[in-house]
């Protein structure tokens, strides 16, 4: 895993991910990645991608145009995209495509894949994926082809171009190869002079053919046989004049050690006389025949060479070697179903099996085209086999073994679909499965996606280090295996994201069950280097074909579903609902209409009075946050508070309150404060303190006069860090309440962590306290807890002159409800002040007013 990954998208929520699921999402990510909205600009990015792709800093944000980084980024040498197009004309057509694969080439020699993904419904992932390696392993397969393309031109070369009479012979004089030109020479007609004819054969047609006159078989076959056998030394060639029907023809005998004789042949009958040009005729003849038998024996690859009977009619040690074939095998004339016989009984056969592979060979022959074909052989063995048939039906082929080529391919292409950390089927598997599932989908077969995410996972890692939360992944990746049936595939999607795609289904219920089993096998406690750990998970279901025809809907509803289960307490899980999509789109307009209220204005705050019951007055006033939307009329927090958490956008929305709040305080009596609630997102921002001490000086309130609120819920989290801030906080002057007190668990455990200086006991207990003994005793001890440890407290929520005397006999310190004041608007706090001390007094005159 990399560091999380830095996102700085200032429309941060995209297709329903909020900012720390997409940052967390990119983050967890090991290539660069981006998302691009419809438009093809910037929205959020991540650290190997800022890192990898060097682009300018000040385009780095928001909203640049993906042309300006193509134009700005290093110089890109090519974009290879099956040759085609380049990567800026391949985006145009990106919406109706859907999808899109290329390799830039960098100018300084990387090679990256870059994949454009659809994101939800209108956005784009890129990833950057650094291929250099994998792309030059590639080039090497294709120099090895090329390797093989030029061996075989080579040898074309020296059978066909030659100006002179060719024929190769083995060592049992029988003819391996010749051209035509010697054929026309002796005038052997073609049909009877083949590989594997006899040399006495020859003799009989040669002197048939009147070549020779006066000479008898025999004699002329003694003739080539001594000159053959006097013939030892492979550098030495020899030459022979023979009149030849009139003509005076030159033959040129070669050594070939493992093929036989080359013999090659030159009409010399218009040279004689002429002794210069036959000297210089019979070096170049000497050459040639060196030539070929070079190039037969130093090829690396195995050679051969078939005759349209399917007969073999030369091969080189390397073909025998690979196919391990005797000596008797390898002699020209061998049938090719005599090898393939041989080699399936001593298992070093083709898998797709003799019958077909023969047939190939005989089509490949007979389609006349040159080709690439790859065998795989029963031992585990590769062999690329470049086939080039010949005119006359008969084909010459080299081979080579690819075995550990194609072993590097092979891990390439699973590198990149597996997740190296769970070694779990990662994000590109998925969405090739998912593309394969689409069948599934259309014969109606019934399957469920589940979307899985770690309930507490970004705590743990950010608490207990990286080192700690990738075990955490390794084991939560190898309990959602134990809990899949046979069939069913497991997908880590990135950062603690994972899927499960379920073999068919009988009932949805199954579904269900699986769940189940997961969100109960997540919640057991596990142990990592003495640290006991909780982390639990949440599941969202969709099942096909009711809740998506597409892979890309199941996704996406097994995500809103995930979403519900979240929302719903995590540890759960929820299937898919209609209706979902709606509530979704409801937080969407509630968003974009958050960031446009801020801009326009259309927050207030409302301030409610603390009654201080032992000194008889209002201690401070609580700022709770409004919105007066134009057309819906306020909104209370509740709505808009936790979307806003989501965005991220309560870091502005926050910093705005502080302000107001201390601005609207400095003009209230020196001895009343001011409380203002601050979200736990609030304390991940760095920035916090600065903001504080920004509101505190630009207003000039005292930090004695500002409380601040904060939830059990901020102790959860990154403890460290967040104990050092509210420990800087309280240096300044800043006095800190616990609010909400009881509603989170273990809460009193939250109490030893940090000295507060008041306990707000939430309205809960407080509305509960004269019907329930449970809740009285709780406010009772709240109390007497916050007394011994130096804490004061407040009853929030108190509406009853009941609930009033109840928790004022406790010995609680202030009181906020109803029964004393609503949230007032600002300018009617003055008032307030007017008022005579004393409680009864107060709800007197108030009530008196109403
Ligand atoms: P809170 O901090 O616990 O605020 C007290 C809530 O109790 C307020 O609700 C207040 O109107 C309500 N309340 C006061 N007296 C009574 C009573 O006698 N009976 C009942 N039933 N309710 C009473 P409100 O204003 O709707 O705020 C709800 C929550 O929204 C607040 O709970 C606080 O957690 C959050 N919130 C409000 N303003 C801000 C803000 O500026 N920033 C942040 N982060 N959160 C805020
Ligand atoms: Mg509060
Ligand atoms: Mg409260």
């Amino acid at each position: 895993m990399t560091a999380a990954g830095s996102f700085e998208a200032e429309d941060a929520a995209v297709e329903g991910m909020s900012r720390e699921r997409l940052a967390a999402f990119l983050g967890a990510l090991e290539a660069g990645a981006c998302i691009w909205d419809e438009n093809l600009r910037l929205v959020a990015w991540n650290d190997a991608f800022r890192i990898s792709h060097t682009v300018p800093g000040h385009l780095l944000k928001p909203g640049t145009r993906l042309a300006e980084i193509l134009d700005a980024g290093p110089r890109v040498l090519e974009d290879r995209r099956n040759g085609e197009e380049t990567e800026a004309g391949a985006l145009r057509g990106l919406a109706a495509r859907g999808k899109l694969d290329l390799d830039r080439i960098y100018a300084d020699g990387r090679t990256v894949a870059v994949t454009y993904d659809r994101f939800g419904r209108s956005h784009w992932l890129a990833l950057y994926h650094d291929v250099t390696k994998q792309r030059n392993d590639i080039k090497l397969l294709r120099i090895s082809e090329q390797e093989l393309r030029s061996q075989h031109a080579q040898l074309d070369a020296a059978l066909n171009s030659t100006p002179y009479g060719f024929a190769l012979w083995d060592d049992a004089q029988r003819l391996v190869v010749c051209n035509e030109l010697y054929r026309k020479m002796y005038h052997l007609p073609a049909d009877q002079v083949r590989a594997g004819t006899p040399l006495r054969e020859i003799c009989r047609l040669s002197i048939g053919a009147g070549n020779f006159s006066g000479l008898a078989v025999e004699e002329l076959y003694e003739r080539y046989l001594n000159r053959i056998r006097g013939n030892l030394d492979p550098d030495q060639p020899q030459h022979y004049d023979v009149e030849v029907a009139g003509r005076t023809i030159r033959s040129t005998y070669t050594r070939s050690p493992g093929i036989g004789w080359v013999a090659t042949h030159q009409d010399i009958t218009d040279d004689l006389g002429k002794m210069r040009t036959l000297e210089s005729r019979e070096r170049d003849l000497a050459v040639q025949n060196l030539r070929f038998v070079a190039a037969v024996n130093n090829m690396s690859q195995g050679l051969c060479m078939f005759d349209a009977e399917q007969r073999l009619v030369i091969c080189n040690e390397q073909y025998a070697r690979i196919y391990g074939l005797p000596p008797e095998l390898v002699r020209p004339g061998t049938l090719l179903k005599d090898i393939l016989a041989y080699r399936l009984a001593h298992g070093v056969h083709p898998i797709e099996g003799v019958d077909a592979y023969f047939q190939r060979r005989f089509d490949l022959a007979h389609g006349g085209r040159e080709g690439t074909d790859i065998s795989e052989l029963s031992d585990g063995r590769v062999i690329a086999i470049l086939h080039h048939p010949m005119a006359d039906g008969g084909w010459v082929a080299t081979h080579q073994d690819i075995t550990e080529q194609r072993l590097k391919e092979v891990q390439i292409h699973r590198a990149a679909r597996h997740d190296a950390l769970t070694d779990l089927p990662n994000r590109l598997m998925f969405s090739e499965t998912m593309e394969a599932a689409e069948q599934r989908l259309r014969r109606r077969e019934r399957l469920a996606l589940l979307a899985i995410d770690l309930d507490h996972f970004k705590i743990v890692n950010d608490t207990l280090g990286h080192g700690i939360g990738d075990r955490v992944l390794r084991e939560a990746a190898a309990r959602l295996r134990s809990c899949c049936r046979e069939g069913d595939d497991v997908f880590r999607l990135g950062g603690d994201e994972f899927a499960i795609l379920t073999g068919p289904l009988e009932a949805e219920r199954d579904a269900a069950v699986i769940a189940h089993r997961i969100v109960n096998r997540m919640a057991e406690p596990l142990e990592i280097d003495g640290h006991g750990i909780i982390i639990g998970a949440s599941v969202g279901i969709a099942v096909a074909p009711g809740d998506g025809p597409t892979g890309e809907d199941l996704l996406k509803n097994a995500d809103l579903a995930l979403y519900r289960a979240k929302n719903e307490g995590r540890g759960a899980y929820h299937f898919f609902e209609r209706g979902m999509d709606a509530d979704l789109q409801e937080r969407r307009t509630i968003e974009i209409g958050l960031r446009r209220a801020l801009a326009q204005n259309e927050f207030r705050l409302v301030y409610q009075p603390l009654f201080n019951l032992e000194e008889h007055r209002i201690s401070c006033l609580e700022a709770l946050l409004r919105w007066y939307h134009p057309e819906r009329g306020t909104i209370p927090p509740s709505e808009f508070v936790p979307i806003a958490e989501d965005s991220g956008l309560i870091v502005a929305l926050g910093e705005w309150v502080l302000h107001e709040a201390c601005r609207a305080a400095v003009a209230w009596p020196q001895d009343v404060a001011v409380a203002v609630n601050l979200s736990t997102v609030q304390f991940r921002n760095r920035g916090l303190l600065q903001q504080i001490r920004a509101a505190l000086s630009e207003s000039g309130l005292p930090p004695q006069r500002l409380e601040i609120e904060v939830t059990e819920s901020l102790l959860l989290g990154d403890a460290d860090a967040t104990l050092s801030t509210l420990h800087q906080l309280r240096a300044l002057g800043v006095r800190i309440s616990m609010d909400d007190f009881g509603t989170g668990y273990s809460a009193l455990s939250y109490l030893r962590s940090f000295p507060f200086d008041k306990i707000k006991i939430d309205k809960s207990f407080v509305h509960d306290i004269s019907a329930k003994d449970g809740s009285r005793a709780i406010v009772t001890a709240v109390i007497g807890l916050g007394r011994s440890l130096g804490m004061s407290t407040t009853a929030e929520g108190v509406e009853t002159e009941a609930q009033l005397e109840l928790v004022r006999r406790q010995g609680c310190t202030e009181v906020q409800g109803f029964l004393f004041s609503p949230p007032l608007p600002a300018s009617s706090i003055a008032r307030l002040f007017e008022r005579p001390g004393g409680v009864e007094e107060w709800i007197e005159t108030l009530q008196k007013r109403a």
